[in-house]
């Protein structure tokens, strides 16, 4: 069995940005710049925020933080025109979700598409519709990049993804049905109601599980030798845990991601890659 180590493969993911943000000061006069805004006192979201800070001074980014205890939406707004006309700004990123009373949507299709770097924003979510260059969102692209880098190319395969958020699940049976690398893969996108998903799992040889339940996913649907990737990351009495029961299904399958240690890391990784992008954009590199 293959241990999709995605803490590992972010950090080298890492390594190479920092290696390409040096000597970009002295280039261009400044460093990539990522504005991270968060609003409210959100626990889970403060974690999220230090971490995509501190994966920002890995990489030599900068990362410009708008913490605001409470905000409404006309002051979101502001703050969002105000990043959006900063030359020292590549990239916005709106911790999710807002707290109630904000209207998440309204505020993602304020950020300019230039400095989308979590490719919320409908411009982005068309252009990787249409196959053409913008900035994918990171869980989905990351799980992708993951996969390109233990060469598990889904070119053929069938594969299945469970759930059809727009940040995860729809965007990646998206970029896996797509013509390019480590694409062109046979794909079926389940959800609640779809009639019998365990045989639509049997079915497959990658499986994508971007659920919110813990260890939804039993050795009893997988076939062997499958690649099962565990989006989930699900707090509970015991600790973090993914979507897939990963101690059934690891002596089965060819290849799996951990919780944590999967395709957490490689979100962030993803959004240091699309800032660096960005960065290139705006300053023509
Ligand atoms: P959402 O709640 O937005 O979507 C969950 C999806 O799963 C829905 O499409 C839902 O179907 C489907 N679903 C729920 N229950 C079932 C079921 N019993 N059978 C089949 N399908 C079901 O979740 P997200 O996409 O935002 O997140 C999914 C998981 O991934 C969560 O654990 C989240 O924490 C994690 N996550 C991890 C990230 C990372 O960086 N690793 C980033 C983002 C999320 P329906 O549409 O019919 O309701």
């Amino acid at each position: 069995m293959i241990l999709l180590d995605g803490k590992e493969t972010a950090a080298t993911i890492r390594a190479e940005i920092k290696e390409e943000t040096t000597g970009l000061e002295a280039k261009y006069g400044r460093k990539p710049g990522l504005a991270v805004v968060l609003v409210g006192e959100d626990p889970a979201s403060q974690v999220y925020v230090r971490n995509k800070e501190r994966a920002c001074e890995d990489c030599g980014i900068k990362s410009i933080p708008h913490r605001l205890e409470n905000a409404s939406q006309l002051e979101l707004e502001g703050l969002i025109h105000k990043l959006n006309n900063d030359v020292t700004v590549d990239g916005i990123l709106v911790q999710l979700p807002l707290p109630e009373g904000l209207d998440s949507q309204k505020i993602l299709d304020l950020i300019d598409p230039d400095k989308d770097v979590d490719g919320f924003h409908p411009v982005n979510v068309g252009k990787m519709s249409l196959g053409i260059p913008g900035f994918k969102p990171c869980t989905p692209a990351g799980v992708i990049n993951l996969l390109k880098r233990y060469d598990l190319d889904p070119a053929c395969k069938k594969a299945v993804v469970i759930g059809r958020s727009n940040i995860v699940g729809k965007p990646l049976a998206m970029m896996l049905s797509q013509s390019g690398p480590c694409a062109n893969a046979t794909v079926t996108l389940c959800h609640s109601r779809t009639a019998d998903l365990k045989a639509e799992c049997l079915e497959a040889d990658f499986v994508f599980a971007a659920i919110g339940v813990p260890n939804f996913v039993t050795a009893d649907m997988v076939k062997e030798g499958a690649v099962v990737v565990d989006v989930g990351i699900n707090r509970t009495d015991e600790g973090l845990a993914g979507d897939c029961d990963f101690d059934a299904l690891k002596d089965k399958v060819h290849a799996i991601t951990p919780v944590p240690g999967g395709v957490g890391p490689m979100t962030i990784a993803q959004l240091m890659v699309n800032t660096l992008e960005a960065f290139k954009m705006h300053v023509g590199a």
